[in-house]
């Protein structure tokens, strides 16, 4: 029995990882979680499990569920994330939090002695040199739920990684993958929230739209899987089928591929090195029919250019180029800037916000603070 923590238990990985333990009943328990503002999510899970412990964002939240659950701690805020994740009575974290706020957790986790099924990417885009120094130094281990990463991970069991020769990442292109760059200056939130493929939370579905989601996926690699930049390619796959792959030293090429379902890479994430049944339609090949594979545009998808750019400058220009994404992508849904303004202000945080070295988590979140200062600035102009 495996006990779990999940952070971000509203949102879309959140709910479907809740699937995956009432699936697997026998194989999972819930033992805490945290939601953001939605209380009745919260009361929902409540019904669920029984959890003694829970967390949500705003004070006054937790004191109204403090009275409704006299019987259970009610924790909020930042820091009631982290005392969860600190915490040493469970196994895994689930960490499906949204955005930088997921790095604390994940690194209270990894230093209270815990495996991390992350899906909250932005922790090793900020701080995937201090998270890979804590993961040596405390001996767990970090289970990609990324769809991509999942299947990196899948292809490379088995195998060695000294005889990797490339990851190669697929990508949809998110909902405006068939606009040219000119069409782009009037869409709308609506038309960005509709992926083609997966069915996403709103941050990350713009993210895919800019693709600013994949290149954060190419970072995600090269902490995950101690691959160099330079061996890491994205490929373009309108299908969503082949959800990434791993080319080796003799040009075999592994791939893995399933229906865009967010359960299977979550409950590889908590089952490794086992699998388990999925109560879902299989893969059709046939019914698919065929699958198509193109090279990415990054001069159509700058942003694709730009997460190669930070990566290799390392630092803390991930945490910079994270945090800039995150107000303008913000703004954006809020409609306080047009589409392309998104990719305007985060190059420009990249370029402009000056570069440190990181060390240490101070470094991060001051990082994190320049990039976030320097975009809402920009985003005050635009209006
Ligand atoms: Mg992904």
């Amino acid at each position: 029995m495996k006990r779990l923590i999940l952070l971000g238990a509203s949102g879309s990985i959140g709910q479907q990882t809740i699937d995956v333990v009432l699936q697997h009943p026998d194989l999972f328990e819930l033992t805490a979680f945290g939601v953001g503002k939605n209380v009745d999510s919260a009361r929902r899970i409540l019904k669920q499990f029984d959890v003694k412990v829970f967390s949500v964002q705003e004070e006054a939240d937790a004191l109204t569920l403090a009275k409704e659950y006299p019987d259970k701690t009610v924790l909020f805020g930042d820091e009631g994330l982290k005392t969860l994740a600190s915490g040493s009575d469970y196994d895994v974290l689930v960490n499906a939090l949204v955005g930088f706020a997921g790095f604390a957790p994940t690194l209270a986790a990894i230093e209270a002695g815990h495996d991390v099924a992350l899906a909250n990417k932005e922790s090793l885009v900020c701080g995937g040199e201090l998270i890979n120094r804590a993961l040596a130094l405390h001996g767990v281990s970090l289970y990609p739920i990324d769809s991509e990463h999942s299947a990196i991970f899948q292809c490379l069991q088995g195998n060695r990684t000294r005889q990797v020769r490339r990851l190669i990442i697929t990508a949809s292109g998110g909902s405006f993958r068939n606009l040219s760059r000119e069409e782009l200056s009037d869409v709308t939130v609506e038309q960005a929230l509709a992926h083609p493929n997966w069915s996403m939370g709103a941050k990350i579905t713009i993210d895919s739209a800019t693709m600013m989601n994949k290149g954060f996926e190419v970072t995600e690699a090269h902490w995950l899987f101690h691959i160099p930049y330079e061996q890491i390619d994205v490929l373009m796959h309108p299908q969503s089928i082949v959800h990434s792959m791993v080319e080796y030293v003799d040009h075999s090429v592994m791939a893995q591929m399933g229906t865009p379902d967010m359960r299977l890479p979550i409950q590889y994430a908590l089952s490794w090195p086992d699998r388990l049944e999925l109560n879902e339609p299989a893969l059709d090949l046939a019914k698919v029919g065929k699958l198509e594979f193109y090279e990415p545009d990054t001069e159509r998808f700058p942003l694709l250019a730009l997460a190669y750019e930070a990566g290799k400058m390392g630092g803390t220009a991930g945490a910079v180029m994270n945090a800039a994404n995150e107000a303008a992508n913000l703004a954006f849904r809020k409609k306080d800037i047009p589409f392309p303004a998104i990719e305007e202000i985060v190059i420009g945080a990249v370029h402009e916000v000056p570069w440190h070295e990181l060390s240490t988590v101070e470094d991060l979140n001051a990082a994190n603070t320049a990039g976030y200062d320097y975009a809402m600035e920009r985003i005050r102009k635009v209006n």
